[in-house]
């Protein structure tokens, strides 16, 4: 069995003080909870504050991005060896904003993807089409792209060990989550890609989260959904309360 995950993504959001202030009061609410893999991701000078606080539990911890480099003239941009020293768990790998907003390829998210698996870090893929691209009936084929590439040159034993986000980009930040209908198949799709482009058991292991609008009051259904294993959630991770809710509501399903 794929066991839950829910990641949060802190997104430009909570300073040092600010992530403190969250861990005292979030790790006291998810104290019991054992099914369920819970990993917080927060900005990179919060990292080391969010990785002491979360000493002694069994939260994980993500960042929200990597470059591609060891080191080097790249001003402005962090290794994954800077993370893995650290003690980052997880990348956040191609988030749509990362993507819409600064301008990542393709291809840079797939050398960022190989370069978190080489410092023994996971990389969390983030896939999805935009508002245009469904409404010109192109989703299946902007995730076909987006995973093909994500993925491309990676072992099964990698592929069956991340995490790839689904994130319709109409639904991330808006309020409106998907349809448990579309959210489903979006995941399905991707699973089964991953089927047809590796093998069954590779698509049977790979973990599969829904992003975007997940919230306490529509977790759970989206949650049960056969082909979603976890979600990746930007504003109700910001308030201890509603995202250990989530996380609980996901618990429950388990
Ligand atoms: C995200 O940032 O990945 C996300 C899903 O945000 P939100 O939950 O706010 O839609």
């Amino acid at each position: 069995m794929r066991t839950p995950i829910i990641a949060a993504n802190w997104k430009l959001h909570k300073n040092r003080a600010e992530a403190k202030e969250f861990l005292n009061e979030f790790r006291e609410k998810v104290k019991y909870i054992s099914d369920v893999e819970i990993v917080l991701g927060p900005t990179f000078t919060t990292l080391d504050t969010v990785i002491e606080g979360t000493e002694g539990t069994e939260i994980n911890v993500a960042a929200q991005n990597v470059y591609y480099e060891q080191e080097g003239a790249f001003t402005g941009e962090i290794a994954p060896n800077m993370l893995s020293e650290l003690g980052c768990d997880y990348v956040i790998v191609g988030h749509s904003e990362r993507r819409h907003i600064f301008g990542e390829t393709d291809g840079d998210i797939n050398k960022k993807v190989h370069a978190v698996f080489e410092d023994e870090m996971t990389p969390i893929l983030c896939i999805g089409e935009t508002e245009d691209e469904r409404n010109e009936g192109k989703t299946q084929s902007v995730l076909k792209r987006q995973l093909e590439s994500g993925l491309d040159g990676l072992d099964p034993s990698q592929v069956a060990e991340m995490i790839v986000a689904y994130e319709p980009v109409w639904a991330i930040g808006t309020g409106e989550s998907a349809s448990p209908e579309d959210a489903q198949e979006g995941c399905k799709f991707s699973r089964d890609l991953v089927s047809e482009v590796y093998d069954e058991e590779t698509g049977e292991q790979v973990r599969l989260q829904y992003g975007g609008s997940i919230k306490p009051h529509n977790a759970e259904e989206l949650m049960s959904l056969p082909d979603i294993d976890g979600g990746l959630v930007g504003g109700a991770s910001l308030d201890p309360k509603s995202f250990s809710e989530i996380i609980s509501i996901t618990e429950e399903l388990y």
